[in-house]
């Protein structure tokens, strides 16, 4: 057979991030059928350890089934039906992908702007709040991945409470990478992703919900428009009853509960002391060759850093050469940044001393 074998490359790019060995090995473990005693038991650690990683006591703690967007799904087709309305504040493309999903379930959408590369302005929520009565959820994204800023949380989660709305937060590459405070700053409903800071493939979708979302699920009208995403029932396969609803990906389970493992073994605050110093080391590196970062200073992310491509280079020459000369992926622009930008991921895994060295090194070759 002349197969043709994956080549072996270093992701650094906005995900998925490099996969740690210890998870692509616990993902070779021999299959158990997904009501298996053990796989239920491996399931209550997980949950358990996502506790601590959201750094929360929910009991509605689990992993959807399928990507960040699964979760992202999950979130607003639970908390919202016809009729209904949300406030979401938006400054990037996944601030978009939440109004999108959000409409769609028939509630009525306000929609709070700020240019992309800053972040939204929490006042603007809190006006948005006071002069539409009855918002029953607010929702930001905490890392908004398509432009390098870091939303901040606390005040917006307390002006949602003020006003009885629901707390709504995209976690998807923050997760692991900085804090997620999740009772803290007030959060209800939370989702990331296995394939960023968490360095396992893509497949899950870690979400959390408050006891107060939980009142909010059954105090609904009409039954959740997704029969898959429905938390009425996909929580009672991971509470106590262990109902059947459709079959775990169970080799992604694996995957998830060895990438907590690891992540909590070495330490929360390791992690994110990690994440910050070669995020900061990266975003250095780039101003001392002379290029110019996009995101707003004072709230940039250190685990994804977006930097304007200089005038006169070619955006997909200089990541094919990265790509196919040192095995080095980054991410282009999205959105109104197209063309515009790179971003570099030092994502959960990727996030080594090495990767930064190696990045600055090569780009300064090819930029030369
Ligand atoms: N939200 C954010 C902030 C993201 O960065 C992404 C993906 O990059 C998503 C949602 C969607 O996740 P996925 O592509 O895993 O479906």
């Amino acid at each position: 057979m002349n197969e043709k074998r994956i080549p072996q490359r270093i992701l650094l790019g906005p995900g998925p991030s490099d996969c740690h060995p210890e998870v692509l090995k616990a993902m070779a473990t021999p299959l158990v059928g997904h009501l298996d005693p053990v796989f239920l038991e491996q399931m209550n650690e997980t949950m358990q350890r996502l506790r601590q990683v959201f750094q929360t006591r929910n009991p509605l703690t689990l992993a959807m089934s399928g990507t960040g967007s699964a979760g992202m799904e999950t979130v607003f087709v639970n908390a919202l039906e016809p009729g209904d309305r949300v406030v979401i504040g938006i400054c990037g493309a996944f601030g978009e992908r939440m109004v999108d999903v959000a409409s769609r379930t028939g509630a009525e959408v306000i929609q709070v702007r700020a240019p992309w590369g800053k972040i939204v302005d929490p006042g603007q929520i809190q006006e948005a709040l006071k002069s539409h009565p009855r918002v029953k959820a607010v929702a930001v994204v905490h890392a908004e991945t398509s432009t390098g800023v870091l939303q901040p949380l606390e005040e917006i989660g307390r002006f949602a409470q003020n006003y009885g709305a629901l707390f709504l937060v995209d976690a998807v590459t923050s997760l692991g990478g900085v804090p997620v405070p999740v009772e803290e700053a007030g959060i209800d409903a939370c989702y990331s992703g296995t394939q960023k800071c968490l360095s396992a493939p893509p497949g899950l979708s870690p979400a959390t919900f408050s006891p107060r979302f939980e009142e909010a699920l059954e105090r609904r009208k009409r039954k959740v428009q997704s029969w898959y995403l429905d938390l009425t029932m996909v929580r009672q396969y991971w509470g106590m009853e262990r109902f059947y609803h459709h079959t775990a990906p169970i080799t992604m389970m694996y995957a998830l509960h060895e990438a907590l493992g690891l992540l909590l073994e070495e330490g929360l605050d390791s992690v994110f002391r990690r994440h910050l110093v070669n995020g900061r080391a990266l975003q250095a590196g780039l101003e001392a060759m002379g290029l110019k970062l996009y995101a707003d200073e004072r709230h940039r992310l250190p685990q994804l850093t977006s930097v304007w491509i200089p005038d006169g280079v070619e955006d997909t020459l200089v990541r094919n050469r990265l790509l196919h000369e040192y095995g080095i992926e980054i991410g282009g622009g999205l959105g109104e940044v197209k063309g515009r930008v790179w971003r570099i991921g030092l994502l959960g895994h990727s996030s080594r001393r090495r990767n930064v060295l190696l990045l600055l090194g090569a780009l300064e070759q090819i930029l030369r």
